[in-house]
């Protein structure tokens, strides 16, 4: 079974008004086009029609591409141009969609053909390599003249005719200023861009200055390009991206992905791929034509084969390369070295660089964690180095939700980012891992959050790391919050104009709004931000207290303090772990009498909110149960422990009401701090408090083994999830198995 034909190549006219010296069809080894037909007739297009209508139809493709092309298409004329598009739209009709596109020189370009593109549905892509300079080191006339000014007309022509507007194709000579070219393409405003290495293979190898003077050289842009926000689709970057994502690239130029494509020169021969006209003369012919031969037997002939093999067909080189996948050996015309095309790309080390670069710019690191560390969670315990890897993961977490938003930022704030991630990595991290960044983060792209926030964001880091700031920035509820840093209150508006400068903070053309600083409590060398102020920490199960006065904050500080030295001295086993992640306490709304009321966001990793409760070792064992569930949290972003379809209830030993398996697995998990806590806290207080201690110990023990076997058994867990749950029913059956528990 052969592969079907995808992208067709219709070559109308087989000479060019221009001259550039880098072109393939005339300027390499290949001297075919002086043997064609100048124009494709009438009845070979008829057989062109005839024969890609029978392909699509044997092989029921539901889609194609006709590129029209040269030499210079437009030399064909208009009437012919009409012909070809009525020809091919009316032997497929209804058989199969057919995307039509015309790549020029844009020399001929004019209003008719621009009206004629509209009719039939024609995306028309130009050739133009640059600026002035750039344009004009190749793509000159055969009288040495400029053509740039024509193109720049007929590009010019096209912006006004966004419909028909494909975008332009630049041939690299790095020679020219990459930036000077970057910037011509893209005033031009291109829907999209391509970069075409030039064609060369090993016997005829590129001129360059360094080994990888073409990958620098498109690293230059690529890096401007990404700091801008894409403004234009860059088709070589995004078939980079996208195979490094396991995605198809969008070229023949990088990508394993086997080759549709196929070429018809004007007499009605068939081709395989234009670029190989460099190898060697004949190279491109397969002795087949439309007249003779269906489109079926060139898809049988080696010369389509051998671009269809995918890893199999590269070089030995290229399949033991790690970044083959992306690479795939280049362009296949590339790899040519004295009649074998066995080879890595003659532009290896420049393909190998780039896509290295690229990668290291746009993945976000993936988190492994060790099996020791997942099993080490799991026990309910967890040191300074496993929290320090659950950090890690939740930071490339927030950073790959900010750049989701990145196309939403405002002019010049992604800019800022990219400056800080470059020049104050440091105090950006530090803002980014703030609990409710990521809250917010992912209330916007949900569509309920205002992406003006980012640059609060970007504004609080530039002051972390001493810069001044004058920045737009977003007002919520009255006031503009900077992560970390503090809140200017009473500001009206939906964006203001923040100025910070050697340390003052305030509203351009204002002295009015209050500043808050952000506060801490603190107990030795181990603080926490007490967040009383940032809007997007109102997302617990009970209201966030509102700003705390002077005598309020040092009565959470004296509790905090007394709390934290009880975990220090008496659950060492947590405390490592509380530094490791916790770095906000969230106060909440007071509590009924009677009742203790804390609690964690899902999306606020190192926070742990709590209405303040009477006694520090409340605290203490509020701070322990709740940060059990940032820490599972975190373990689930990262695996799947449970199928998530599942959706049954399951009861809970210490609920009334039937809950989701994740809610049961995060109140098991929470359950083994707390009966930790009053495991030890038996051997801490005397008395009455020993009795209640022993009574809450054996409680909790015996709801937390039997959550671990309601959750071993209801047969929705993951093998890692049976793992991680043996581990924590390990751990309290331990407890009762020393005969720890006595009741009564
Ligand atoms: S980088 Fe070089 S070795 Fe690796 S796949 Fe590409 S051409 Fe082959």
């Amino acid at each position: 079974m052969v592969t079907p034909f995808r992208q067709f190549v219709l070559k109308l006219h087989s000479r060019c008004d221009l001259a550039c010296n880098h072109c393939y069809v005339y300027e390499h080894a290949d001297q075919s086009w002086r043997s064609r037909p100048k124009v494709i007739s009438a009845q070979t297009v008829g057989r062109v029609a005839a024969r890609i209508a029978e392909h699509v139809r044997r092989h029921d493709v539901d889609r194609i591409d006709v590129v029209l092309h040269g030499g210079e298409p437009l030399l064909a004329g208009h009437e012919r141009l009409d012909e070809v598009a009525r020809e091919l739209r009316g032997a497929l009709d209804g058989d199969c969609r057919l995307d039509l596109h015309i790549q020029t020189n844009g020399i001929l370009l004019d209003e008719r053909f621009c009206d004629l593109f509209a009719e039939h549905g024609i995306q028309v892509g130009v050739s133009l390599d640059g600026d002035r300079a750039a344009n004009d080191r190749h793509r000159l006339y055969a009288s040495g003249r400029s053509s740039y000014d024509q193109v720049v007309r007929a590009v010019e022509l096209l912006r006004k005719r966004p419909e028909i507007y494909a975008g332009l194709l630049c041939t690299i000579d790095v020679a020219n200023e990459p930036i000077t070219v970057y910037e011509a393409l893209r005033k031009l405003q291109p829907p999209r861009t391509d970069f075409l290495l030039p064609y060369a293979t090993w016997d005829n190898p590129p001129e360059r200055s360094s080994t990888t003077a073409y990958a620098d050289w498109l690293a230059a842009i690529f890096e401007r390009w990404n700091a801008d926000g894409r403004p234009m689709s860059v088709r070589l970057f995004e078939s980079i991206i996208r195979t490094a994502r396991g995605e198809a690239s969008l070229s023949e130029a990088v990508g394993l992905e086997p080759s549709t494509m196929i070429v018809i020169d004007t007499d009605g021969s068939y081709e395989l791929v234009d670029s190989l006209k460099v190898a060697y003369d004949g190279a491109p012919a397969t002795g087949y034509d439309v007249f003779q031969h269906a489109l079926d037997e060139v898809a049988a002939h080696p010369g389509v084969l051998a671009r269809q093999g995918g890893l199999e067909s590269l070089s030995a080189t290229c399949r033991e390369c790690p970044i083959v996948t992306s690479c795939g050996g280049g362009l296949y015309t590339h790899r040519f070295r004295a009649g074998s095309f066995d080879n890595p790309s003659v532009y290896c080390a420049d393909l190998f660089k780039l896509i290295t670069h690229i990668r290291d710019e746009t993945e976000v690191p993936a988190h492994k964690l060790p099996y020791a560390t997942l099993d080490s969670l799991a026990t309910g315990f967890g040191g300074a180095a496993d929290i320090e890897r659950l950090a890690d993961a939740q930071l490339s977490l927030r950073r790959a939700l900010i750049a989701a938003l990145r196309a939403r930022a405002a002019d010049g704030v992604w800019e800022l980012f990219t400056r800080l991630d470059r020049h104050h990595r440091e105090a950006l991290e530090a803002v980014l891992a703030h609990p409710y960044v990521r809250v917010w983060a992912v209330e916007c792209l949900s569509g309920a959050g205002e992406a003006t926030y980012l640059a609060n964001i970007a504004a609080a880091a530039l002051i972390r790391a001493g810069q001044d700031v004058t920045l737009r920035v977003a007002v919520e509820e009255g006031a503009v919050h900077l992560p970390t840093v503090g809140t200017l209150r009473g500001v009206d508006g939906d964006t203001v104009t923040l100025v910070a400068q050697a340390g003052d903070i305030g509203i351009a053309g204002t002295t009015g709004p209050e500043w808050l600083a952000v506060r801490t409590v603190s107990c030795g060398d181990f603080s926490l931000v007490l967040e009383d102020a940032d809007p997007h920490r109102d997302c617990h199960q009970w209201p966030a207290a509102d700003r705390l006065d002077e005598s309020a904050l040092s009565t959470w500080q004296r509790s905090f303090e007394a709390a934290w030295c009880l975990i220090e001295k008496e659950y060492p086993q947590y405390a490592q772990g509380l530094r490791g992640g916790l770095i906000t306490l969230t106060p909440l709304a007071p509590a009924p009498a009677g009742r203790d009321v804390s609690s964690t966001a899902r999306h606020a990793f190192g926070a742990v909110a709590a209405a303040l409760p009477g006694d520090p070792a409340t605290l203490a064992l509020l701070l322990i149960h709740e940060y059990q569930h940032v820490k599972l949290g975190a373990v689930l972003d990262l695996f799947d422990l449970f199928d998530k379809n599942d959706t049954r209830l399951y009861h809970a030993p210490w609920r009334t009401d039937p809950r989701p398996l994740e809610g049961l697995f995060q109140g098991t998990y929470a359950h083994i701090g707390v009966t930790d806590f009053w495991r030890t806290r038996r051997n801490v207080v005397r008395g009455a408090a020993r009795v209640k201690a022993q009574e809450e110990f054996a409680r909790w023990c015996g709801h937390t083994l039997a959550a671990t076997g309601t959750l071993a058994g209801s047969q929705a867990l993951t093998p890692l999830g049976e793992r991680f749950v043996a581990r924590m029913r390990q751990t309290v059956a331990a407890w009762q198995e020393a005969g720890e528990v006595v009741t009564g």
